[in-house]
């Protein structure tokens, strides 16, 4: 249920419902907006009897929220979301781009790809310090080593950073050093790592899981913001299906079905869905097209010797040409 008090609501009295709402041994979660505060109460299992609170002074009305996911409801809050970034905003409508290798393999490497996707116009920087790998015999990334690097590329050009934490252990280590923490799809259910993502400060980049719904995967965005943290971003970067044409299926429609229940911003990775370089453009121009809030772009300078993903890594010229589509498309639309 959300609570919304009266345009001229003082502090004291939202005060007053979070408490009552305590009392009656559920959370009550304030949700400042534009023309007045809302309070959603979180941690109840059915509805809840909202006779006192509707009587409480500066209250407006109570609303039953419909929906499993509240937090991240547009019920809760009916204005997108627009997150700050170390001055960067996301969710305005101007796409942000996030591009960088897989992994983190030098700083050689890492300082020369940033270079590259920074002169053509990327926000923020990506690269695997822990990855996740399919088989345990390959990279796993340089670990700490690796978020040095970031570190460094971060302090040399100016780009902001995204990486990936692949359990609570590497999390203290990525909250250190990230801008926004990446959660990926193989962990978007890992319920104690999401709720441990909840407690940080910094944002959370919550990937799609392979086989998640569109529910599923805003029940994940949920338990991140029910521990307090109101910084998530949705990646949508393809789903399992039977279609072996791509690596994976992006799933395109996600991006409207999410910005009609959900305020949170949502980005696309075209190159884990594709899997293949060739197919990122095109891809990208189908994300922008439907609205997504920016692109995870995965960028090599030497991709056939990348140590992962060099298949679906863009060329220098590609991001080139991808940055110039970007925009066009962005002006016609
Ligand atoms: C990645 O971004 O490098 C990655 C491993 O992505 P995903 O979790 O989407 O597979
Ligand atoms: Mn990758």
């Amino acid at each position: 249920m959300l609570v919304v008090m009266k345009n001229d609501a003082t502090a004291e009295q939202v005060e007053a419902v979070i408490a009552e709402i305590q009392r009656l041994g559920f959370r009550g979660v304030p949700m400042p907006g534009a023309q007045r505060t809302a309070i959603c109460i979180i941690g109840n299992k059915g509805p809840v009897e909202d006779t006192g609170l509707r009587a409480l002074p500066g209250v407006k009305e109570t609303i039953p929220v419909t929906k499993p996911y509240k937090l991240v409801s547009r019920e809760t809050h009916t204005e997108p979301s627009v997150l700050t970034i170390g001055g960067i905003k996301i969710g305005t409508g101007e796409p942000v781009i996030m591009a960088g290798p897989c992994a983190v393999e030098s700083e050689e490497q890492a300082l020369t790809i940033a270079a590259i996707v920074k002169e053509h116009g990327a926000q923020v920087f990506r690269g695997g310090a822990f990855k996740p790998r399919t088989s345990p015999y390959a990279f796993q990334g340089l670990g700490e080593k690796g978020l040095k690097i970031l570190d460094k590329v971060r302090r040399e050009t100016g780009l902001l950073i995204v990486t990936e934490a692949i359990d609570s252990e590497s999390l203290t280590a990525v909250e250190k050093y990230a801008d926004i923490v990446q959660i990926g799809a193989r962990n978007m259910q890992n319920y104690s790592l999401l709720r441990l993502a909840g407690q940080m400060k910094k944002p959370v980049l919550l990937k799609r899981g392979f086989a998640a719904t569109i529910d599923e995967w805003l029940m994940a965005a949920e338990y991140i913001m029910s521990e307090g943290n109101p910084g998530v971003i949705l990646c949508e970067r393809g789903i399992r299906t039977f279609a072996d044409n791509t690596r994976n299926t992006l799933d395109l429609s996600a991006i409207p079905s999410i910005k009609e229940v959900s305020h949170l911003p949502i980005i696309v990775d075209p190159s884990h869905a594709a899997g293949r370089r060739d197919y990122v453009i095109p891809l990208s121009r189908g994300a922008i097209a439907v609205g997504a809030d920016g692109l995870l772009v995965e960028v090599h300078h030497d991709p056939a010797h990348a140590l992962s993903d060099g298949m679906q890594s863009l060329y220098p010229e590609q991001f080139t040409e991808l940055m110039r589509e970007v925009k066009r498309l962005k002006n016609c639309l």
